[in-house]
């Protein structure tokens, strides 16, 4: 029998899980993804200028950090990418950060973040729908009913939830009703706090000499900004058109996480022009607002992956259960995809 499995999300915790999923269980899964979002990668987005296809820039993650352990733990995951030349060592400098325990590897994604995403996806996915926002999780017989905001519902064997606790505790249905009998599982759902984040784009169409003396950096003097990056030269494409991420502070993201997405992007601009008053005016701007942007409290223990209710099987996993970084997104997939491999095997020797 097939099993008919829903993965909830497109960002990379979702796209492992489903890849080791196929290496595990080959053609006995059916792999389906939604994701309430347009395209693939949630926040390992990369965005492209609609001038100029040759610009590109990583809106949310910037770059890898792997600890020795980590690297090893993850190696044929690690090897895949850099034999498939999407992850190169990081060269450029930035400037400010903070200095890394010996043996730790650092990598950029030459074609942008979501493109690690992609290559774990579409070598497992059976099916992929955006637009699909998830709204309601509920139980008919031995199967899931899950139920988007534009009307479509299916049913499932297995669902795995992926995305950032507090989206997770907005599904209503059955779901809700599980978390609030269970007051332990509620109580360290709802301990799972994030931090908030803007990050500001600016495309240009050509490879301007800004010249500013850096080509990444950490701000800590300024009352908005916390990080800016050239991204072409980040991931060591140095002639590529120019492309300016800017990351807005966590307390600049807590005040105003709220606010009309236009104005915060109208502020945003004006404050760049102040800093860099000789930069000309970029071609296409784009502001996107990161609401759960990395964890701050993780859930209890770190445990990976949560099962949420044994049959039909309903797991939960992403950063939330580990932390904000490539490094935890994987180590949760292993988790996920070992929970719901063990449940599938269990199911067919019954
Ligand atoms: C600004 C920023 C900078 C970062 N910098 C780094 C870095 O330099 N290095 C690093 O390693 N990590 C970094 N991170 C963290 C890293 O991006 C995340 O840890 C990782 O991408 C999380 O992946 P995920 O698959 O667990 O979750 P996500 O990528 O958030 O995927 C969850 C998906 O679920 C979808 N979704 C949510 N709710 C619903 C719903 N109800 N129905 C359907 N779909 C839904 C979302 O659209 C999203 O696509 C950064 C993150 C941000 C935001």
């Amino acid at each position: 029998m097939v099993c008919k499995i829903l993965l909830v999300g497109t960002g990379l915790t979702s796209a492992v899980t489903g890849s080791l999923l196929r290496k595990m269980c080959q053609k006995h899964v059916n792999l389906v993804f939604w994701d309430k979002a347009k395209e693939v990668g949630g926040r390992m987005r990369t965005s492209m200028s609609p001038s100029n296809s040759n610009s590109i820039a990583d809106l949310g993650a910037q770059y890898i950090t792997s600890t020795q352990e980590n690297f090893t733990n993850h190696s044929d995951l690690y090897e895949s990418l850099i034999l498939g030349k999407l992850l190169e060592p990081l060269c450029s400098k930035i400037e400010g950060m903070k200095d890394l325990p010996v043996g730790t590897k650092q990598f950029v994604a030459p074609h942008g973040m979501n493109s690690l995403v992609k290559h774990f996806l579409y070598n497992a996915a059976d099916e992929i729908h955006f637009g699909y926002y998830v709204v309601s999780i509920s139980k008919q017989g031995k199967r899931w009913l899950v139920e988007t905001e534009c009307g479509v519902n299916d049913m499932f064997d297995v669902v795995i939830l992926t995305l950032p606790v507090p989206q997770l505790l907005d599904i209503g249905g059955f779901i809700q009703e599980i978390i609030h009998k269970n007051s332990e599982m509620k109580h360290s759902l709802k301990s799972v706090t994030f931090s908030s984040r803007y990050a500001l784009c600016l495309f240009f169409d050509s490879n301007f000499k800004f010249n500013p003396g850096w080509d990444s950096k950490y701000i800590c003097d300024n009352e908005i900004f916390r990080f800016v990056s050239f991204d072409n030269k980040k991931r060591n494409r140095p002639d590529l058109p120019s492309a300016v991420v800017f990351h807005t502070s966590i307390q600049y993201g807590a005040i105003n996480s709220d606010r009309e997405l236009n104005d915060v992007k109208n502020e945003l601009v004006c404050h760049v022009k102040e800093m860099f008053p000789d930069w000309p005016e970029p071609e296409h701007i784009e502001c996107q607002r990161w609401q759960y942007s990395q964890v701050m409290t993780p859930y209890l223990g770190q445990p990976g992956c949560l099962t949420i209710e044994q049959h039909p099987l309903l797991v939960a996993g992403g950063d939330s259960f580990m932390s904000s970084h490539i490094d935890g997104c994987i180590s949760s997939a292993f988790i996920l995809a070992d929970t719901v491999g063990l449940a599938i095997k269990k199911s067919e020797q019954n």
